[in-house]
């Protein structure tokens, strides 16, 4: 059916779209316009009792919906921890897309078992992690924490004569659960999905930056998981890992990483200090699509003890074919899954080691270019720009919180807002490919405009 004309007609008039956007990527607006969002009510339908033409949905999604998308595949877009796609993993994923592979299985997809077994060894060397480190490739760190966490559950229990995935929760001994004041929200629901409950949690003190304070770390044991994090998703700062990682290890505590999108600096010259350390942890979560810009659902659980990660996730079925060859679904908690693996492939073998130590470092020399330029615009940056995140302010909070108004409302850039140690601040995340030293003094013009208006309004006595 796709040979036959209508199919290949169908797939020209989307990329005849998508390449109409791509166009225009640079002179639309960074957040869409009011308009386009009023029109989002042409999506507002009953389920069609009858068939639609292909042609119209396509017509459809892009007449009303290209316009209302927030353009993250350009160099302005510094909300939240946004990646966007290096060319290569997109066209990569077009193709791996027509190809529609499952990869729960070798005897589904050897093509995708292939790729995921080069990967993960790619990722293993990159990362300077054992190399018999088990990798699962899942939808984002959020999955791999949980999986990373799961790992950690039924290792922890198995020690103690405990099979957790016989016995569950109810009358388990205790696991104790540490980590830091600074924790992502999406570790706190892993660690509520897998029963521990956020109540039970030994909290560590973090200093003026988001790290953890190693001295405040608890006696630790080997009941113990212990969970650090590479990049705060405001500051971007990093825990002291080698100091930590090494009392864990002697106390056969397990350690999981946070790295969702700072443990890509371990393949930087320039900033690999930071993650020093790292390599003695038990299970590691990070992101494709952040740093490394791969299309998004693209994260990776690592996990050094291979035999805890598949016994967590692990599932049988009469009709299950398992190989000697690797198995997508015994690390993850998906069966079925799309070949998420093709554009990380596809990404890494496109940059090389080179091209990614070139990007990830590109990232926090735009990070260090933006905080400079808004210091000498008379913006405070609170903190230290160890890698791709600046937390800015104006001299009141009433004033950060109007300009960040503005500055949405000009929508020549985006970033988001957030509250940094009790002061309200303005979140700028360098996490594009695309960002060019232009964008940055483009942005910082627009911060600069958006708190002249945010005063003159003030002072208009509106
Ligand atoms: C983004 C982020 C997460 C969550 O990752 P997803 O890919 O969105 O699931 C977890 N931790 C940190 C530090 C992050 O920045």
């Amino acid at each position: 059916m796709f040979t036959e004309l209508q199919g290949k007609t169908i797939f020209n008039q989307a990329k005849d779209y998508a390449f109409d956007y791509l166009d225009h990527l640079y002179e639309r607006n960074v957040y869409p316009s009011k308009q386009a969002l009023e029109n989002l009510k042409h999506f507002d339908q009953d389920l069609p009792d009858n068939p639609t033409s292909t042609e119209e949905v396509l017509t459809l999604l892009h007449q009303h919906g290209s316009p209302a998308t927030v353009t993250q595949a350009g160099g302005r877009y510094f909300g939240f921890v946004n990646g966007s796609s290096v060319p290569a993993g997109l066209a990569a994923k077009w193709l791996s897309d027509i190809w529609d592979q499952n990869t729960a299985m070798n005897v589904l997809s050897p093509l995708i078992s292939r790729l995921e077994t080069v990967v993960e060894s790619w990722l293993n060397d990159l990362f300077n992690l054992p190399s018999h480190t088990a990798a699962g490739f899942v939808s984002g760190t959020s999955a791999a924490t949980f999986c990373g966490l799961a790992a950690a559950r039924f290792r922890i229990y198995e020690r103690q004569d405990w099979d957790i995935n016989e016995k569950g929760m109810n009358g388990a001994p205790k696991i104790r659960v540490v980590t830091g004041r600074d924790v992502h929200s999406t570790v706190l629901k892993a660690i509520s999905l897998l029963g521990f409950g956020k109540e039970n949690i030994e909290w560590v003190e973090t200093d003026d930056q988001g790290r953890i304070i190693a001295n405040q770390v608890p006696e630790l044991d080997e009941n113990t998981l212990l969970i650090l994090q590479a990049g705060n998703v405001n500051s971007g700062s990093f825990d002291p890992f080698e100091e930590i990682c090494e009392r864990a290890k002697k106390a056969g505590s397990w350690v999981h990483i946070d790295g969702a999108f700072g443990l890509w600096t371990n393949a930087s010259k320039e900033l690999k200090h930071l993650t020093k350390g790292t390599e003695n942890a038990n299970s590691w979560a990070v992101d494709g699509h952040k740093t490394l810009n791969t299309p998004y659902d693209c994260g990776i659980v690592l996990c050094e003890d291979r035999d805890a990660l598949v016994s967590a996730l692990h599932m049988t079925g009469s009709y299950i074919i398992l190989s000697e060859s690797r198995d997508g679904m015994l690390y993850t908690p998906e069966m079925s899954r799309r070949a998420r693996v093709v554009e990380l492939w596809a990404v890494m073998k496109y940059l090389g080691r080179d091209g990614i130590d070139l990007l990830v470092n590109g990232l926090h020399e735009r990070a260090l270019q933006f905080a400079q330029e808004l210091k000498s615009q008379n913006f405070q940056v609170l903190n230290n720009v160890v890698f791709n995140q600046v937390l800015v302010a104006c001299d009141t909070d009433e004033l950060t919180v109007k300009t960040l108004e503005q500055i949405q409302e000009l929508r020549e850039c985006w970033c988001g807002g957030a509250i940094w140690r009790n002061q309200k601040v303005i979140r700028v995340s360098v996490c594009s490919w695309a960002t060019t030293k232009e964008d940055v003094s483009c942005s910082v013009r627009s911060f600069v405009k958006g708190r002249e208006i945010a005063i003159a309004k003030k002072t208009g006595g509106k």
